[in-house]
C-alpha cells in the first residue's frame, strides 16, 4: 500500500542528503542506547560520535548474541537496546550460517514500511499506466505450500510476485501437480478436504463463493497445454511484471521465471535483512542481472569495510565515502541494539543516486568451496551454472533447484553438484542423457578459475566434479528439513552449499543418477 504523504521528491531529498541523514541516525541511535549496558561498556554513557568510531567494536553475531539471548529470556531491553524491544527476527539460517535472533520493535516496520512505499512509488513512474493500480497476485509462504491460494480473478491482476524468486517457482511447480484438482474444486465451488488449515480454507471460498465453471474452463485450458511456456502471463493476462527477489543466489531462477513468463520485467525491489532493511531498485526495468539497490540513508547507520581490509578496521568507510567499482561488507548499526554488526553479505558499488551510492549484491560471504586451495565462491558457482544454462536449454531441461558440497571424504576431494531436473513440456518424459550432463560437468569446471583449473588439471589435487541428479522434489523435502529446524518459509533460500551432514543425508536418499566430468578443464594459455 501506499503512503499518501511520500512522494518522489522524497527519494531525491533522501539520496541529496545521505551524508547529513546518516550523521544525524546515528546521534539518534546513540543517544538513544547510549546507557545500554552493552554501549556503556564501551563509551562509559557517552553519546559522541568520534568516541563510537574509535571505541565500539566491529562484531558478529556470536559476540553480541549473548546478550541478545539475556534479553529473549526475559531481562528488560535496555541490556542491548534503550528502546522497548518487543518482538524478534529469526533469519534462515540457510545462506551459509546458524540461525539468528534478532530484536526489533515496531519502528523497524515502520521504517521497512517506508522504503516500501518509496518502492512503489518508484515503481509507478516506471509502470506508469497504473503498475499498482490493479491486483496483485502474490505467493507468501506462511504455511506448508499445501495451503497455497488459488483461483483468484484472472483479469484484475497486474502483478505477480513472492518475497523470493524461490517462493514463485515453486508455486508454479505445485500448480502445475495440483491445477486439476484446483480446476475441480472452482467447479465445485468446493475445496478439497485435505486442505485443512481453516483460515485458507476460508479466504478460498471467500474468494470463490460458490461453484464457477466458467473460470475453471478457462483455467483448464491455459493448464493443459503442453508447453507451460508463458504460463503466468496465460493465466493472469494483464500482468505487468514479475515482483521478486532475483539477485544473488535466487538469479539462478531467472531462466526459468523468463520462460513461465514470456520474459515480463523481473522487478527485484529491496534488498535488506533481518538485521536492517538496506535499499531499493529505484531502476525496476533494468535486466535482472543488472539490478542494484540504492542504500536508504535513514533507516540505519551504514559503515563499510572494504572486502580486502587484511584485518585493519581503520579502513573501514561511511556510506558516503565508498568508491565506485570497489567490494564492501556492510556494517549496520541498528535503532535496536546492532551496534557496528558485520551482516555478512558482499556488495559492490555499482553508482550513485545523487549523493547515495548504489550496490550490487555480489555473495554471501565465506559460502566457498574449498577442497585445497582454491576458493570457489557462491559468485563463481553461480556463473558457472550460467554457462551450463544454453546446453540444459537446448535438451529442453530445467534445472529447478542445486546445491554443492566438496567432498573430501576421499582422495583427491571434488566438488558435487545435486541437481533437481525437469522437462520443460510439462508432459514430456523426462530423460537423462549422459553425454549431455557430462558436458554440464565439464562446462562447470571450465568455469572456475585458474587455481581450480591447475588443481585439477596439472596437479590432480581435485577430482572430476560430480553431478548427483535427484528426484522431483527433493528440493521441497530439503526446505522441508530445514524449515524443521525452525526456518520460515517466506525467508527460505536453498542454500548454495550444504555442509551439514544432516541436510545432505537428505539428498543423498533421493539420487537417481551420478556424472562425472570425463576430462580436465582446459588452462589458461
Ligand atoms: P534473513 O535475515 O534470513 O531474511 O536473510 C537476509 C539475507 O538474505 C541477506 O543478508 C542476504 O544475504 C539475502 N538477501 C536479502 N535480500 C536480498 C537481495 N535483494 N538480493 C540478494 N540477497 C538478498
Amino acid at each position: 500500500m501506499m503512503n499518501p504523504s511520500l512522494n518522489l521528491m522524497d527519494l531525491e531529498e533522501l539520496t541529496s542528503n545521505a551524508k547529513q541523514i546518516q550523521e544525524d541516525v546515528l546521534e539518534e541511535i546513540l543517544t538513544l542506547n547510549a546507557n545500554t549496558e552493552y554501549l556503556h561498556r564501551f563509551l562509559h554513557g557517552s553519546s559522541d560520535k568520534v568516541l563510537f568510531k574509535k571505541n565500539v567494536p566491529v562484531v558478529t553475531y556470536d559476540d553480541v548474541k549473548p546478550y541478545i539471548e539475556r534479553v529473549a529470556n526475559g531481562e528488560p531491553s535496555d541490556v542491548i537496546s534503550g528502546g522497548p524491544i518487543t518482538m524478534f527476527l529469526r533469519s534462515t539460517g540457510t545462506s551459509g550460517g546458524k540461525q539468528k535472533v534478532f530484536p526489533v520493535n515496531d519502528k523497524y516496520i515502520e521504517k521497512l514500511g517506508y522504503v516500501i512505499a518509496l518502492r512503489s512509488l518508484a515503481m509507478s513512474k516506471h509502470f506508469d499506466s497504473g503498475g499498482e493500480q490493479g491486483k496483485a497476485m502474490e505467493f507468501h509462504c506462511t504455511k506448508p505450500p499445501s495451503a497455497t491460494p488459488s483461483g483468484l480473478p484472472r483479469d484484475e491482476v497486474v502483478r505477480v510476485g513472492a518475497a523470493f524468486a524461490f517462493v514463485l517457482v515453486r508455486a508454479i511447480d505445485f500448480l502445475e501437480k495440483h491445477w486439476k484438482e484446483l480446476c475441480s474444486n472452482i467447479r465445485s465451488g468446493h475445496v478439497s478436504e485435505w486442505i485443512t488449515d481453516l483460515e485458507g480454507r476460508n479466504a478460498v471460498s471467500t474468494i470463490l463463493r460458490g461453484p464457477d465453471s466458467i473460470l475453471a474452463d478457462v483455467i483448464e485450458q491455459e493448464c493443459s497445454h503442453k508447453s507451460w511456456e508463458g504460463i503466468i502471463t496465460r493465466l493472469w493476462p494483464k500482468a505487468k511484471y514479475i515482483d521478486c527477489i532475483i539477485t544473488g543466489q535466487m538469479s539462478q531462477y531467472i531462466p526459468m521465471l523468463e520462460f513461465y513468463s514470456n520474459k515480463l520485467p523481473i522487478v527485484s525491489t529491496t534488498y535488506g535483512s533481518s538485521e536492517s532493511t538496506f535499499g531499493m531498485n529505484v531502476d525496476p526495468l533494468c535486466k535482472p542481472q543488472d539490478t542494484s539497490y540504492t542504500c536508504a540513508p535513514n533507516i540505519s547507520y551504514f559503515e563499510f569495510l572494504p572486502v580486502d581490509h587484511k584485518g585493519d578496521m581503520a579502513s573501514i568507510v561511511d556510506l558516503v565515502d565508498v568508491k565506485l567499482g570497489c567490494y564492501y561488507e556492510p556494517v549496520v548499526t541498528n535503532y535496536f541494539g546492532l551496534h557496528r554488526y558485520l551482516i555478512g553479505d558482499i556488495l559492490q558499488v555499482t553508482g550513485f543516486y545523487n549523493n547515495t551510492p548504489q550496490f550490487r549484491f555480489v555473495h554471501r560471504k565465506n559460502v566457498v568451496l574449498s577442497v585445497r586451495s582454491e576458493t570457489t565462491t557462491e559468485e563463481d558457482i553461480l556463473k558457472a551454472l550460467n554457462h551450463v544454462g544454453l546446453v540444459l536449454e537446448s535438451s529442453d531441461l530445467m534445472l529447478m533447484g542445486f546445491t554443492c558440497y566438496a567432498d573430501i571424504s576421499t582422495f583427491p576431494g571434488h566438488y558435487v553438484f545435486y541437481w533437481e531436473l525437469k522437462a520443460k513440456d510439462v508432459q514430456d518424459v523426462f530423460e537423462l542423457e549422459e553425454k549431455v550432463m557430462v558436458k554440464c560437468c565439464s562446462l562447470l569446471e571450465e568455469s572456475f578459475d585458474e587455481v581450480y583449473r591447475k588443481n585439477r588439471s596439472k596437479d590432480e589435487c581435485i577430482g572430476p566434479l560430480e553431478i548427483r541428479v535427484v528426484q522431483q522434489g527433493t528440493f521441497d523435502s530439503l526446505m522441508e528439513y530445514f524449515i524443521s529446524q525452525g526456518g520460515s518459509i517466506a525467508q527460505y533460500k536453498t542454500p548454495i552449499c550444504i555442509n551439514s551432514s544432516e541436510a545432505l543425508a537428505v539428498l543423498e536418499n533421493k539420487v537417481l543418477a551420478r556424472f562425472f566430468s570425463e576430462k580436465s578443464p582446459p588452462l589458461d594459455s
